[in-house]
């Protein structure tokens, strides 16, 4: 396990949290236990698709077996600090973790529905960090500079507790699951790709993997990571400017790995993958929102087969981009799709409630964490 994904440790517990585990070591855990293999297959059960904490409630295990591993393992659990829900159904809840600085996170139900009124799609957007190093102009969470990575058993808990929470709110289980909350999923490529297993292992959450999308600044040796071990879920890259000028000024990334990498990255993805990608695109009032820069960005949505996803900025307190103006999104819209690019607009949702990324744990305030953010635009 390498440093960056190692479980938040506590002062005083020596016990072993069994959620940090993955289901590999889960299973050798249980052997050294002297427990047969079916014993691992009913802790991880327990502990994925019912959601317990406590040995006691693992009631096909013996009492004898339930005190024994008290002795040496744990549960930690994400516990709700915050919630709040938007007059257009989007919840966010802000987590606290069980380690010693008692860091918090937030994740995102966002409820689509049909006509009718009834729910359709149900999207958990989930953080996978402590804050964020890459540092984006634009984005709240980029203003914490970063502090930790979440282990798979966190991230999982983010999804396990909101699928109960969606069941109560909407009668319906959540639907789909975006990696898009604080933190850059591939700056933590191990614990994202262990979640995103235990989501859809038939043991875990048994969520097929078209139903998970996992975004990225475009960090390209991890895109090619993906592509190499055919991870099957979905791929995002947050885009935002469609030249290298603009998107080293808003996404300091870029300066290191820019557009020409990225494509580089693409092609090697598709080319083993053969699935279409999703480009993500924030929409700013006159900084990326003329037709020279949907042209450009028709052209990058034509590197393989893709489609390009604009979002509706949630303004952020600090920030001087504004949300781009409709008039001058219709007609960006329009050159993009004529040029044959598939192209939906994401209105922003939550806007009562500050649901854009980082925006509630950053007013619970912290000092800042390190960061690649430099101060601009
Ligand atoms: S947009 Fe994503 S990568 Fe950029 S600072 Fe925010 S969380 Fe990090």
């Amino acid at each position: 396990m390498d440093s960056m994904n190692r479980p938040a440790e506590t002062d005083t517990n020596q016990k072993t949290d069994l959620k940090s585990l993955t289901r590999e070591e889960l299973n050798r855990f249980c052997e050294e236990f002297g427990l047969q293999s079916y014993r691992a297959d009913q802790i991880y059960q327990w502990l994925y698709q019912k959601g317990v904490s406590g040995f006691d409630s693992m009631t096909n295990l013996s009492k004898e077996l339930c005190t024994r591993l008290d002795e040496v393992a744990e549960v930690k659990r994400i516990k709700l600090y915050n919630r709040q829900k938007s007059s257009d159904g989007t919840i966010k809840f802000l987590f606290e973790l069980d380690d010693k600085n008692r860091d918090k996170i937030e994740s995102v139900l966002i409820p689509d529905f049909y006509p009718d009124g009834t729910p359709n799609r149900l999207t958990v957007c989930v953080s996978s960090q402590v804050g964020c190093i890459f540092g984006c102009s634009f984005c709240a969470t980029g203003k914490m500079g970063f502090f930790r990575n979440l282990t798979h058993g966190e991230i999982v808990d983010q999804v396990e507790f909101i699928n109960r929470v969606s069941e109560e709110e909407f009668g319906k289980k959540i639907t789909n699951i975006v990696y898009m909350g604080m933190g850059e999923p591939l700056h933590n490529y191990k614990a994202v790709v262990e979640s995103a297993a235990i989501l859809t292992d038939e043991l875990g959450l048994d969520l097929s993997p078209k139903r998970i999308t996992v975004s990225t600044v475009g960090l390209t040796k991890q895109i090619m990571q993906l592509a190499n071990e055919r991870q099957p879920f979905n791929l995002a890259i947050s885009l935002h400017a469609a030249d290298d000028e603009k998107r080293s000024r808003i996404m300091p990334i870029n300066e290191s790995l820019n557009l020409e990498k990225l494509e580089e990255a693409v092609l090697h993805y598709y080319s083993r993958m053969m699935q279409p990608l999703t480009y993500e695109y924030l929409i700013f009032d006159n900084f990326n929102d003329s037709s020279e820069d949907a042209r450009k960005l028709a052209d990058i949505a034509q590197w393989v087969p893709s489609k390009v996803n604009i979002i509706m900025y949630n303004k952020v307190e600090g920030v001087e981009l504004e949300r781009a103006r409709e008039k001058r999104l219709d007609r960006f819209i329009q050159v993009l799709v004529d040029r044959g690019v598939t192209a939906t607009v994401r209105r922003s949702r939550g806007d009562d409630i500050d649901a854009g990324c980082g925006q509630l744990a950053i007013r619970d305030g912290k000092d800042r964490g390190k960061s690649l953010r430099k101060e601009g635009v």
